[in-house]
């Protein structure tokens, strides 16, 4: 297999060595970008695997970077922030991004994220981008043409607002979902109220789906971004 090719898009040298050089020693390929118009200049030129992306750029926000890419693209893009405000992580995912790191983070940490996507990468052709009315998942497995989910063989009887948001959450999986993204999915629209009704369906689905909900197996609780379907190993 071919090294992976990352586009690490980041103005600040001192971020963009670390991660330059956390790439080098781990097998990755990379190329550089410092603003949002050499980003997509890149990112269009090159099609990289998988776009890093620093949402302070000196030039223009990275959320119009996203929306460009998007408009032609589908590379994954995981956000990197260094504002701690869950706004821009949010405004940035439901733009188009594929996952978020907020500064300062640790090697290990941008490690465990481009394998996510990377995971997600490998499924997609397969699984996500084909027609395929089955989605498998550790013990768990949906038939999306029976409109039924099954939990190592068995039945799981879930309400109407429960399987959508499984079917949801599986179509996505790897991806983190916004609140908004989920509500307006799931119900046309996205108020206060919805994110508070979110709350309780995710949580009656995770008490059926979940072996201990407290320390869930296949979806993620992102606090004050909304939540995401793991890919099980
Ligand atoms: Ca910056």
């Amino acid at each position: 297999m071919n090294k992976p090719l990352i586009l690490v898009v980041e103005d600040d040298p001192s971020v963009r060595n670390l991660v330059t050089t956390t790439l080098k020693t781990n097998d990755y390929r990379f190329l550089v970008a410092a603003n949002g118009e050499g980003a997509i200049l890149e990112a269009s030129s090159h099609n990289p695997d998988i776009v890093l992306l620093d949402l302070g750029l000196p030039d223009m926000d990275g959320v119009q970077v996203i929306r460009n890419i998007r408009s032609w693209s589908n590379m994954p893009i995981i956000v990197i922030s260094a504002r701690s405000e869950d706004s821009d992580k949010i405004e940035a995912l439901d733009a188009g991004a594929d996952d978020y790191l907020t500064k300062p983070f640790s090697v290990e940490e941008l490690l465990a994220r481009l394998r996510v996507t990377q995971r997600r990468l490998a499924i997609m052709p397969a699984k996500l981008m084909s027609d395929k009315s089955i989605f498998e998942n550790g013990k768990l497995r949906v038939d999306y043409a029976g409109g039924c989910a099954y939990l190592d063989g068995q039945e799981l009887h879930l309400t109407p607002i429960e399987y959508k948001l499984l079917c949801l959450m599986s179509r996505n999986v790897g991806k983190v979902l916004t609140h908004t993204y989920i509500t307006q999915n799931i119900w046309g629209r996205s108020w206060d109220n919805d994110v508070a009704s979110l709350r309780v369906f995710m949580a009656t689905l995770r008490k059926k789906l979940e072996a201990d909900p407290d320390s869930p197996q296949y979806i993620q609780t992102h606090i004050g971004v909304g939540y995401r379907m793991i890919k099980v190993e």
